[in-house]
């Protein structure tokens, strides 16, 4: 009989090892093959077991945001210190003396581009927790075009690898929050169906529930057996833009100072920056009914970019978009380096087009494109980026098509 190994068929002659057991042979492929597999499946099962966790304070947690998040203390402080808690809650399920620690879900309100997926991505990288993103923009009510609000734990579950005990514990952020906000303040005479229906939905999830939950999501197979998974343990993140919330912020507060030490009252009020007063009750004004206001009792703004926040996102978190181009560079053994104005030009530009934090790679990438493209095939060693080369390579684009983007 010719010998070979009984997982992949090898013959003896076609491999390095062939190790013989009671019953068959397996070859030195198949053993590097299945250490792979060993190894994947015990940080799987590891992955979410929270007895090999340390728990970091919500101190440890912020300094870990700083490395890639600039600035945002209110919300970092905010968000540290809910998903601390978050830990402790689950993982201490019972308690001894009848005190329950009830879940804080959190809403982050901020203009578009000032970090807020930024964080929750962050927030992630250091969780031992399922975690997902999911943009309330698609969700609509059953029965419509669009996503049951249920698909939001699909992709909890996707995240859990279906560890259903492990998705229970975890934590979602659902971006454009203010997206399914109630348009007119009249409550719905039509059926409205991206606003008070959806909100519903949620309220549900928020509230704590068990949902009845399709694993492949969506409607498009009916046959899949549902999963019940309780929502009752799931930390919920919100974010949103919440554009023109400013008006109704100011509004609240000008009403409240009428007659009462008005003057004083207002002279403190920073107009650049309303979002920081920002209360419950104006997300009620925005179009989130009262239930959903009343399950994100933890509620933090951010802080618009300036200048100098600007031009340290271009150079200072871990993974900044000038870093990225060095790497990227010496890849191909090629130093790169900036001059210090070309950052300042960079930011300039941004501002001057209004393009935010987005904008600086955008920017970045039409002056580099050029270099990208002929550096590698020209065989140089160096590349300095002046602000002359910067505003050449500039000069030749259409900034206000990044406008639109
Ligand atoms: P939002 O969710 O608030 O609309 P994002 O978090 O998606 O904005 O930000 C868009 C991009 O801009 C990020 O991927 C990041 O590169 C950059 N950015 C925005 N805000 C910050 C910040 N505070 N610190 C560092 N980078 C930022």
């Amino acid at each position: 009989m010719t010998e070979k190994c009984s997982f992949c068929g090898r013959l003896k002659k076609d491999v390095n090892i062939l190790i013989s057991g009671t019953t068959g042979f397996i070859c030195d492929f198949c053993v590097d093959q299945a250490q792979v597999i060993v190894n994947e499946e015990i940080e799987k099962k590891n992955k979410f077991d929270l007895k090999k966790v340390r728990l970091l304070k919500p101190a440890e947690i912020k300094r870990f945001l700083d490395l890639y998040v600039i600035g945002q203390d209110d919300a970092k402080k905010f968000l540290s210190v809910a998903v601390y808690n978050h830990y402790k809650r689950i993982m201490n399920p019972v308690s001894v003396d009848d005190v329950e620690i009830e879940k804080s879900n959190i809403i982050l309100v901020g203009e578009t581009g000032t970090g807020k997926t930024l964080l929750a991505r962050t927030i992630a990288k250091m969780l031992h927790l399922p975690f997902s993103i999911v943009d309330a923009t698609v969700l609509t009510e059953a029965g419509y075009v669009g996503e049951d609000v249920e698909s939001i734990l699909t992709r909890l579950l996707q995240a859990a690898d279906y560890n259903v005990k492990a998705a229970e514990k975890g934590i979602i952020f659902i971006d454009e929050i203010d997206k399914i906000a109630r348009k007119s303040d009249n409550p719905s005479i039509t059926r409205d169906v991206s606003g008070e229906g959806v909100q519903q939905a949620l309220l549900k999830l928020l509230e704590g529930s068990i949902v009845q939950v399709p694993p492949q999501g969506g409607r498009k197979h009916p046959e899949q057996k549902l999963i019940p998974i309780d929502t009752t343990n799931i930390l919920f993140i919100c974010g949103g833009a919440f554009e023109g919330i400013e008006k109704k912020i100011a509004f609240r507060l000008n009403t409240k100072v009428v007659g009462y030490n008005a003057l004083r009252t207002s002279d403190h009020i920073r107009r650049d920056n309303m979002l920081q007063y920002i209360a419950p009750q104006d997300l009620r004004m925005y179009g989130l009914i009262p239930e959903i206001v009343g399950r994100l009792p933890v509620l933090t703004y951010l802080e618009p970019l300036d200048r100098e926040a600007l031009r340290r996102i271009l150079t200072e978190p871990k993974n900044a978009i000038i870093k990225q181009y060095i790497k990227l560079f010496l890849m191909d053994n090629i130093e790169l380096t900036f001059e210090e104005d070309v950052y300042d030009y960079i930011v300039d530009k941004a501002l001057e087009f209004k393009l935010g934090a987005r904008g600086l790679r955008s920017i970045c990438e039409l002056i580099m494109v050029d270099a990208m493209f002929e550096m590698p095939s020209k065989g140089a060693r160096k590349l300095t980026v002046t602000r002359q080369y910067s505003e050449e390579k500039l000069g030749k684009a259409n900034l206000h098509r990044l406008k639109a983007a």
